[in-house]
């Protein structure tokens, strides 16, 4: 196989790279479908890499839905998945919290109904989800009320946060055995016609600024999401394809786990910023630059079908 890097997967080498691998990570966003919309071809490729014996499982940073929400998109949109094959970060932070943290307590949750349903179901009680909002009369911000059992904040995607929750994370982040974790660090997210919204590492980075500490995170780039995965169904990562579309969380959580990694147009990188990074001398930047890129993931069709 090519030693040299950002090669572009076509013609023989599709099959020859498949054959080298025995599971395959897709990212969602920009790999798999764009918003609500399949990439043309996804659901074929997918369909056919399970049909050929592949396993295939599916980490996205997005933590606005759990694995069932996803596994029932995914369904609709024609995809053969079942729900355990999906890792999003909501179900993630509930496993993080739960297996590595041993928290035992309540979470402060920055987050989605989502993220309160996936912690639940790990036993986690939260509290904050919803709109938090008070004006209209003069507040005391340093002496709200907090709930003593809260042991961790946890910051995902909220469509309520506000200046009460910002707050409010700051008073129990002052105590220094509160916990601190982030679902991920995306800051913008991408529309179409070059439009963006701002993504969960907007909040975090407000409530990092807010309470001086650093959060944990566990989504892309961290290899968490990936030891999931291989804890759960053994993935042998000389064996394993990552394919994303962007290349500061999904191909560097593919370096720095060690897997093959695949770059597809559809999103939010370009050949050039790979090609960038690999130029720039910087080591930390190579963990960037994919071993492989196709247009779309419909390039790895004909290799599938033949
Ligand atoms: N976070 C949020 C809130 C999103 O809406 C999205 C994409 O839609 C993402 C993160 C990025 O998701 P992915 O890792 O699947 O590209
Ligand atoms: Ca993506």
């Amino acid at each position: 196989m090519s030693g040299s890097k950002c090669t572009r997967l076509s013609g023989a080498l599709v099959k020859q790279v498949l054959e080298s691998v025995d599971s395959v990570l897709f990212d969602c966003d920009g790999v798999i479908w764009r918003g609500d919309q399949a990439i043309p071809g996804a659901a074929e490729v997918i369909n056919l890499l399970k049909k050929n014996g592949k396993k295939v499982f599916f980490v996205t940073n997005n933590s606005s839905k759990t694995r069932k929400m996803y596994a029932d998109k995914m369904t609709t949109l024609g995809f053969n998945v079942t729900e355990d094959e999906v890792f999003g970060t909501a179900y993630c932070s509930a496993m993080y919290l739960k297996n590595v943290c041993k928290l035992e307590g309540k979470v402060y949750l920055i987050g989605s109904n989502a993220m309160k349903q996936e912690l639940e179901a790990v036993g986690i009680q939260q509290t904050g989800v919803g709109p938090d909002h008070i004006s209209g009369k003069q507040i005391d911000w340093a002496n709200v009320p907090l709930d003593p059992e809260v042991k961790a904040v946890v910051v995902g995607f909220d469509e309520h946060f506000s200046y009460m929750k910002l707050n409010r994370a700051l008073q129990y982040l002052t105590q220094q055995d509160c916990l601190f974790v982030g679902t991920n660090r995306d800051t913008r997210l991408p529309l179409e016609g070059g439009k963006a919204v701002p993504g969960t590492g907007c909040l975090l980075q407000a409530v990092e600024t807010a309470a001086q500490r650093q959060a944990q995170t566990v989504g892309k780039p961290n290899h968490f999401m990936f030891d999931c995965v291989a804890s759960q169904f053994g993935v042998d990562r000389e064996r394993c394809l990552m394919v994303g579309d962007r290349l500061d969380t999904d191909i560097m959580l593919g370096s720095n786990c060690g897997l093959k990694t695949l770059l597809t147009l559809t999103g939010v990188s370009t050949v050039a910023d790979a090609e960038a990074h690999q130029k720039s001398g910087c080591a930390e930047k190579q963990g960037m630059v994919p071993d492989y890129y196709v247009e779309s993931i419909a390039d790895l069709l004909p290799a599938l079908q033949g």
